[in-house]
């Protein structure tokens, strides 16, 4: 509550008023098809793999994000994280449910947070994201996996984040068949990826991964 006391600026441009203008909102880098049916990134045509997917054993089904992971929405996602601004969630779910169709599975997740990463009286946006989804998408929202602590991901190469990461998770039980893992930022995938095969050990047959953003190299 306490940012409805404080003078509100922009997050993106500091223009004053709100803490996203309706010109940034509306300026979100939105990510549009042709996309590679698999990893979600935005391609010339549609294609089933793509050079950045190919050869890669995904234990995830699909992957789409809602914006590019540009400067912008990088300070909105910053002062989400950092400065537990509502408003830019409702924003973030608002623009997730324009660019993303509704999935057809059995429930929606998150991926949980780092145990090392000192959570502020339990703010974890890919948690207030999910359970935003969720709702709308009319799904039941589980929290099944587990999260031991890893180095930063941070300046690793795509090697390194997904050897740090691997067996990180794990999931308890009652996972079903289907369902949306949904997180913050899809830098990697390397994430997503050690998240989805820790729910496919634990059962499930089948996730698909959404997210706000997406870095696009
Ligand atoms: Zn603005
Ligand atoms: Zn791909």
């Amino acid at each position: 509550m306490l940012d409805l006391l404080l003078p509100q600026r922009c997050v993106v441009c500091a223009r004053g008023g709100t803490q996203l203008c309706m010109r940034c909102r509306a300026g979100l880098p939105r990510i549009e098809p042709p996309l590679c049916e698999r990893c979600g990134l935005p391609t010339a045509w549609p294609v089933r793999r793509c050079r950045e997917c190919a050869g890669q054993r995904l234990a995830f089904a699909s992957a789409r994000s809602a914006v590019h992971y540009d400067d912008a929405v990088r300070s909105l996602v910053a002062a989400w994280k950092e400065r537990e601004l509502r408003r830019l969630a409702a924003a973030a779910v608002a623009v997730v449910l324009e660019v993303v169709p509704a999935p057809s599975v059995d429930a929606v997740t998150f991926a949980p947070p780092d145990p090392d990463r000192g959570l502020k009286r339990g703010h974890h946006p890919p948690r207030e994201l999910a359970k935003a989804l969720a709702r709308v998408w009319e799904l039941p929202l589980i929290a099944p996996l587990r999260r031991r602590a890893a180095k930063r991901q941070r300046g690793l190469s795509r090697a390194e984040r997904r050897r740090n990461v691997a067996g990180v998770f794990d999931a308890g039980t009652g996972v079903p068949r289907s369902l949306v893992l949904v997180d913050d930022v899809f830098t990697s995938g390397a994430t997503a990826n050690a998240a989805a095969s820790a729910l496919r050990a634990a059962g499930a047959k089948r996730v698909d991964i959404v997210t706000f953003a997406r870095v696009v190299r």
